[in-house]
Order: structure tokens, then C-alpha cells, then sequence
């Protein structure tokens, strides 16, 4: 690696393959939307989001209550890799896994940038206040539930200090 590589964060200076587990798991910005019910159309297999999340998801943080063991209780739940993630075409444009495989930098609220893991929930980008556990809700509803802004591509702008 070049010196001037070595200067930049990892997320600027390695590709996602070459990134350690620690470096992968940090890259998770902490939405939840990954978490949310999809629907998915029979005939044109197009997937859509509901605002109905995982069972396991606590709706007070937006983070998997049983990460380290969730496969046991939620068997289907995908784990993101390298090699996945160009096939993963429902995970939101705001999540960092795929913006840095588009070739895209980290967004102005990350929390490798701001270094608060709070400051994904403050810019109402995760599913914080949004949403209601599928424990909630029937299968027979979940059409009602349907959402389009888990796939909004445009983050917000930050705030900045007004000045005449
Ligand atoms: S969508 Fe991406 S950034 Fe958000 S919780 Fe899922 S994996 Fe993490
Ligand atoms: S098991 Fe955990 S990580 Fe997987 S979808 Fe449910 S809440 Fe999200």
C-alpha cells in the first residue's frame, strides 16, 4: 500500500474483501433497514419494503437484540459479505456496505465520521420512530404496510450554522 493510502480512514484505503472483521462489522451504520419485512411480487419478483421489521429487531436502538445467535431464531436472515453484496439489490442506497461497493464514499452522517452511533438516528436516515415488529402485525396486512423511503437514494444534507 502506498504512503499515501496508508494516511486515508480504511474505508477509503482497502477494498471490502481485503477489510478485517472488526473493520466490516464497523462499517454498519446501524439503520436497521436491512431488518425491515419484504414483499416480493410472484410474477415480476420485484421487492419491496414494508415498515414492519425482524422480531429481533429492538425498536429502541434499531440494532438485532440476538446478533451473535440470530440465525437460530431467524434462520433466513442474510448475512452481507463481499461476495453478496452486489446480489443484495433490496439493501437500502444509504447503507454503507453498498455505497462503498458502488465505488462511493461513507455519508457526512456515519458513524465512523461523526464517531457518535447515534448520529444515524439524529439525521432520520435508520428505522428509528418508523416502524412496528412483524410480531405486531399479521401476515394478511403487510401489504398495508408498504414503504418507499427505506429506498430513498438521497440522503439528507447536514444542518449547517445560518449566516446572513
Ligand atoms: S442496511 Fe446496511 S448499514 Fe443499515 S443496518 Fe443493514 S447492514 Fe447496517
Ligand atoms: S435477525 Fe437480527 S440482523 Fe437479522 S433481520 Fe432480524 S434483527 Fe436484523
Amino acid at each position: 500500500m502506498s504512503k499515501e493510502k496508508e494516511l486515508l480512514p480504511f474505508w477509503q484505503s482497502k477494498k471490502l474483501e481485503e477489510m478485517s472483521d472488526p473493520e466490516w462489522e464497523s462499517l454498519c451504520d446501524g439503520c436497521g433497514k436491512c431488518c425491515l419485512v419484504k414483499l416480493e411480487d410472484a410474477d415480476t419478483e420485484e421487492i419491496v419494503d414494508t415498515d414492519v421489521v425482524c422480531k429481533l429487531l429492538d425498536l429502541g436502538t434499531c440494532q438485532c437484540s440476538l446478533y451473535k445467535t440470530r440465525h437460530q431464531y431467524v434462520p433466513d436472515c442474510i448475512k452481507v459479505t463481499a461476495d453478496n453484496i452486489e446480489t443484495l439489490s433490496f439493501m437500502p442506497p444509504t447503507c454503507a456496505y453498498r455505497l462503498l461497493h458502488e465505488g462511493k464514499d461513507l455519508p457526512w452522517w456515519h458513524p465512523l465520521i461523526t464517531g457518535d452511533p447515534n448520529s444515524v438516528h439524529a439525521a432520520g436516515v435508520s428505522t428509528l420512530d418508523k416502524v412496528v415488529s412483524e410480531t405486531e402485525v399479521e401476515d394478511a396486512d403487510l401489504e398495508d404496510h408498504v414503504v418507499e423511503w427505506p429506498q430513498d437514494p438521497s440522503p439528507p444534507e447536514p444542518w449547517v450554522r445560518y449566516s446572513e
